[in-house]
């Protein structure tokens, strides 16, 4: 068969079918006929609440009003990640969005960090966060969006959302529909292949109806409906690396002030998160089952959260890794059906985002070029690889020795990739970017140094600048920082002003 798409079936109505519904409507117009099908009696997998600042790139493609959303999902903002307990009991640092510092012309600011914490005692030397604007700001629980002017100390702010999984589904539902995606209520018991080429040509719902398409979008969740259990794409597991497979989230009441940042705290088989909504705080614990049982995870739980619990509490499964290829004859996995890398660093709706602008790069004819489908699929094994080596790096580069989990994951193999990443670090303090790669040289440098991982050395450049005029041009670069973020409304008031939701 040939000729360009007609019809494309979503399958599943969790945030990767909505995002992808959302995009394609935007992007393809009425030109091909969008349609998603989901099941209520199913549900969806109700968690997937912090972002990061790329979801700010979505939104405009949408050309969402930010506020509007915010309000309308509960939501408030994020600056990053506070990491409590991780390195060691009683420690904690914040991994920022947003740039760190200022490069001169010849040297790069962590080189000239690096210098100064060598060249003083190191304990007195200000850590990395002085020199970050979404660092001070979290700390100081305030939040204002970036300046526009490139010399302005807030330009160097970057942020992103905590938002109300189903509000969120909701919105872009509502959203799709508005722009012709048709949405079809149902669950489908079976799914029909063509026997010449394999591809899938009808998916038969429970109430006989039956739904044929020429691309499907498999986000049936960690179901993987059409890849995994029709197509019977093999997974890649990771868990040897993240050995995390289980999750309970509990949301509870809203305590103390709204934190402009995401909390992670390291406990004894894993780690707790803390999502701060307007109507709600999000909780849960990701846990290696291994480690510890679902009971002592529900009752560790229960006894961290600082409101008073308010919902039931929701048990996840789940293994780390991906389908080997996410595209596979004419379905294309989007979301949880493709992979899972635990939510320690919220990367989910950003592998959503970028499976679905990939997809859109290389939109297919009928008869799904192959070259596509491997391009699709090269790129897309490099960005779950490059995330999981991040992620990893927070486990295995602790002083941790508390418990077994703790043990266990200091002392296992690194994936050579991230193995050389480290070595690099460790002489010279330098780490680079690799092509599309996720994460910066200043999110990698945050985690490094927040996990105690210490170069011996710095760049022979940074020795070309003075030692006091250096230390009196990060004293002037800190002291602007501060003074700027000091300008900032608190995030509680912010929130208030601009976004308050008015439905609880
Ligand atoms: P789902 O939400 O599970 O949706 C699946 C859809 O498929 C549903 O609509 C269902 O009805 C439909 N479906 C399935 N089978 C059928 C059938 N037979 N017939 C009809 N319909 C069917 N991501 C982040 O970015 N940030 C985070 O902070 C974060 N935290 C997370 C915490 C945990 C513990 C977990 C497990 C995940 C987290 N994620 C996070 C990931 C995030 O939740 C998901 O990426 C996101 O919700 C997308 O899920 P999905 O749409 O792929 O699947």
């Amino acid at each position: 068969m040939s000729g360009p798409i007609e019809t494309v079936i979503i399958v599943g109505g969790g945030t990767a079918g909505w995002m992808t519904a959302a995009a394609m409507a935007r992007l393809l117009g009425r030109t091909v006929s969008i349609k998603l099908v989901e099941s209520d009696a199913i549900g969806t997998v109700g968690v997937g609440e912090a972002t990061i600042p790329t979801i700010r790139d979505f939104n405009r493609l949408l050309g969402i009003d930010e506020d509007d959303f915010v309000r309308r999902t509960q939501g408030s903002f994020k600056l990053g990640i506070e990491f409590v307990d991780w390195l060691r009991l009683g420690h904690r640092y914040i991994h920022p969005f947003g740039t760190i510092g200022r490069d001169t012309q010849t040297v790069r600011f962590s080189q000239l960090w690096l210098k100064l914490v060598q060249q003083e005692d190191s304990e007195n030397a200000d850590p990395l966060g002085a020199f970050s604007a979404s660092t001070l700001a979290a700390e100081m629980g305030r939040f204002g969006r970036p300046e526009t002017s490139p010399n302005h100390p807030l330009s160097t702010l970057a942020y992103a959302f905590h938002f109300d999984a189903a509000l969120y589904a909701r919105y872009l539902r509502g959203w799709s529909e508005d722009r012709g995606v048709e949405r079809i209520e149902g669950r489908i018991i079976s799914v029909e292949r063509d026997p010449e080429n394999g591809f899938i040509r009808t998916l038969h719902l429970e109430d006989g109806s039956m739904l044929s398409g020429d691309l499907f979008v498999d986000c049936s969740g960690f179901r993987s409906l059409l890849l995994g259990e029709t197509l019977h794409e093999p997974f890649v597991d990771w868990s040897h690396w993240l050995p995390c497979d289980r999750a309970i989230a509990l949301p509870c009441t809203p305590a103390g002030a709204l934190l402009p940042y995401t909390r992670s705290t390291a406990d004894g088989a894993g780690w707790r998160w803390r999502i701060p909504l307007q109507h709600r705080t999000g909780n849960g614990y990701v846990y290696s089952s291994a480690h510890l049982t679902d009971d002592d995870a529900h009752r560790r739980l229960l006894e961290t959260l600082d409101g008073a619990p308010a919902g039931e509490p929701r048990r996840l499964r789940f293994l780390a890794g991906h389908r080997r290829k996410l595209w596979h004859g004419n379905v294309v996995a989007v979301g949880l059906s493709g992979g899972f890398l635990e939510p320690l660093e919220s990367t989910s709706i950003h592998l959503i985002q970028t499976a679905i602008s990939r997809l859109m790069l290389l939109f297919p004819d009928k008869d799904m070029d192959v070259a596509e489908r491997d391009e699709f699929n090269r790129q897309s094994a490099l960005e779950y690889a490059q995330i999981r080596d991040f992620l990893i790096l927070h486990y295995h580069a602790t002083e941790r020795r508390d418990t077994s989990f703790w043990s266990d994951c200091a002392a296992m193999t690194l994936p050579d990739s991230l193995r050389e990443k480290l070595d690099l670090f460790r002489s010279k303090g330098r780490v680079f970017r690799s092509g599309d790669e996720l994460f910066s040289e200043d999110s990698w440098l945050s985690v490094l140094i927040g996990q105690g991982v210490r170069p011996r050395g710095h760049d022979p450049v940074a020795d070309t600048i003075d030692p006091d005029a250096l230390r009196g041009q990060m004293n002037g670069l800190r002291e602007a920082l501060r003074r700027a973020v000091e300008t900032l409304p608190s995030h509680a008031e912010f929130v208030a002003r601009c976004c308050a939701a008015t439905q609880t």
